[in-house]
C-alpha cells in the first residue's frame, strides 16, 4: 500500500509561533535563546499546540479588537466510546493510562494537521481547525486527522478495551473568549453542536461527516451514505456521512 505524505509527516517544532505570525504577522520566538526573555515575561508554548504560544490563547481580544470573530473553520469531536462500562472494568490507574494514551493519539494526529486541541473534557476531545493557525485546507486536514487518529487508538496495547467515535463539521464559526469571571478561549456556534452530535451518533470506530462537509470535500475522499440522523437538539433530521479515506 502507498503512504501517504499526511501518514508519515511529523510535527517539526517551530521557533517562532504559528499562530502569532498567521493572525498578526509578528514574529514570536518559542524556542531557542530568543524565546528566553518572553518566558521571563510569561509567555510560555500553549498547551492547545507545541507551535502556539499563550498569547494566542489568553490575549485574544487585546488582539483582535473583539471578543469574539466570525470565520470559516473546521471542527472535531472524538470521543472513547463505553466510558461507563470501561470505568467499572478498569481501576482508576488503568483508565487515566487509557484515557491519557487516546489524548495523546488524539493530540499528534490533530497537532501534525495544525489544528489546536481546543479542550479535553472527560472521555471527549474537542479540536479546532484554522485558527490561530490558517490553513486553507482546514476541513481536509480535520477529516485526516480523524482517520489518522481512529487507525493510531486501534494500534495501541489497550486497543481491544475502547472504541472511538469522530464527528466532524465545518462552516462559519465563532471564536474568541466566553465569560467574564473565568475567561476562556473556544470556539462556539451551530457548527460545533452539530459538531458533538455527530460524534454522539457515530459509530466505533467511524469518523462522521456532515452532508455539507461531504460536499465540500467532493471526490477528495470516499465516503458512505447519506445517513438520515434525528439528533438531540436539531430540529429537522440531517444526513451524515461515514468517511473511509482521503484519496
Ligand atoms: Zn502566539
Amino acid at each position: 500500500m502507498l503512504m501517504k505524505e499526511w501518514e508519515t509527516m511529523p510535527l517539526t517544532e517551530a521557533f517562532l509561533c504559528q499562530g502569532c505570525w498567521d493572525q498578526m504577522h509578528v514574529p514570536v520566538p518559542i524556542r531557542g535563546p530568543l524565546a528566553f526573555p518572553l518566558r521571563l515575561a510569561g509567555i510560555r508554548v500553549s498547551r492547545m499546540h507545541p507551535n502556539l504560544c499563550t498569547i494566542c490563547e489568553t490575549q485574544f481580544e487585546k488582539v483582535k479588537g473583539a471578543k469574539q470573530l466570525l470565520m470559516s473553520g473546521s471542527v472535531l469531536f472524538a470521543d472513547v466510546r463505553g466510558y461507563t462500562n470501561l470505568s467499572e472494568r478498569l481501576d482508576s490507574v488503568e483508565m487515566a493510562n487509557l484515557l491519557s494514551a487516546f489524548y495523546a493519539e488524539c493530540a499528534t494526529a490533530i497537532w501534525e494537521r495544525g489544528g489546536i486541541v481546543n479542550k479535553l473534557i472527560g472521555d471527549s476531545v474537542f479540536a479546532i481547525f484554522n485558527f490561530p493557525i490558517r490553513h486553507d485546507d482546514h476541513l481536509q486536514r480535520a477529516v485526516e486527522a480523524g482517520l489518522d487518529l481512529q487507525r493510531r487508538c486501534r494500534a495501541l496495547p489497550q486497543a481491544d478495551l475502547f472504541d472511538v467515535g469522530v464527528g466532524i463539521h465545518t462552516g462559519e464559526i465563532a471564536v474568541g473568549e466566553v465569560g467574564q469571571l473565568c475567561r476562556d478561549f473556544t470556539a462556539i456556534g451551530p457548527v460545533i453542536n452539530l459538531a458533538a452530535r455527530l460524534q454522539g451518533a457515530a459509530s466505533p470506530g467511524e469518523v462522521l461527516v456532515s452532508a455539507h462537509a461531504r460536499d465540500q470535500l467532493g471526490r477528495a475522499v470516499e465516503a458512505r451514505g447519506p445517513r438520515e440522523l434525528h439528533l438531540k437538539g436539531i430540529e429537522l433530521p440531517v444526513n451524515a456521512y461515514a468517511v473511509q479515506a482521503v484519496r
